[in-house]
């Protein structure tokens, strides 16, 4: 759903404020850890010595932007080897990682990934971090909701994992069958087991698709972290409120009253 600014949003009995939220829902890469310098590092890791042993033009940090950052992750490979004139078989997603061919080069960026990430970790953004302090003092429970089925990984390098109780990932969602992003299924899912109805439950988001799923559900609140999609497209997206960095939020979070007892179902918190 889209709005023009001036039109009062439909928010029924949403929220609407930071200090009503109950639950904060936070997806990782882009809003609380700057994943993305650790895939351009991998990349380099993967396709440097590649490139070298069959006699190409080097890798460079230019060939990140120009042929492989923003897709899938085949795409990137398959887009990257024709920018260099190399043919290779496609093969399919069980190929192993020691195989030439575009999905096992793609496979072979995963293992490059959590190589990269268990050499040089990940160090969250103080921000994100200060905000995820503040709110957890105040008794909100959280989550972490990804796309990623190496989220836990990039949790643990950050030294965050101890925080979330509730990680919906990308391993979770297909175990589960949960459509992804822009689906709004996941973060209803972590609302969920964090035993919170989602019109008090923040969607906290960077990615188009993400800010799309904040809006497609019964959100409390859509925050978007503009880290370069821009303001105006967060907006139009559906995004309640546009930060640059999470603290701006703290002078919000300064009246949020205690949580009163929650009562305990099932077990499952
Ligand atoms: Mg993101």
């Amino acid at each position: 759903m889209t709005h023009s600014p001036d039109e009062p949003t439909e928010r029924g009995d949403r929220a609407t404020s930071p200090s009503d939220i109950r639950g904060w829902l936070f997806d990782l890469d882009g809003v609380l850890t700057p994943t993305a310098i650790v895939h351009m590092h991998a990349w380099a890791r993967l396709f440097t010595p590649y490139l070298e042993l069959h006699g190409a033009a080097p890798y460079t940090e230019a060939d990140y932007f120009a042929h492989i950052d923003g897709k899938p992750r085949y795409d990137g490979v398959r887009s990257l080897l024709e920018s260099r004139g190399i043919r290779i078989a496609e093969g399919d997603a069980s190929d192993a990682p020691e195989l030439d061919t575009v999905h096992g080069l793609g496979n072979r960026k995963n293992v490059a990934f959590n190589e990269t990430l268990a050499d040089e970790g990940v160090v969250p953004y103080p921000a994100s971090v200060a905000f995820l302090d503040a709110v957890q003092a105040a008794g909100c429970p959280v989550a972490v909701v990804s796309s990623s089925k190496n989220a836990p990984a990039v949790l643990a390098a950050a030294g965050l994992a101890d925080r979330f109780e509730v990680v919906v990932d990308g391993g979770y969602a297909a175990a589960e069958g949960l459509p992804g992003k822009p689906a709004p299924d996941t973060y209803e899912r972590a609302a969920e087991l964090l035993g919170l109805p989602t019109t008090v439950c923040a969607v906290v988001e960077d990615a188009e698709s993400g800010v799309q799923a904040g809006a497609a559900g019964d959100f409390g609140l859509v925050v978007g972290v503009d880290r370069g999609v821009g303001r105006g497209a967060l907006e139009r997206l559906g995004a309640d409120v546009v930060v640059d960095e999470l603290d701006e939020l703290l002078p919000g979070l300064e009246t949020v009253a205690p949580l009163p007892p929650q009562p305990v179902e099932g077990g499952t918190a």
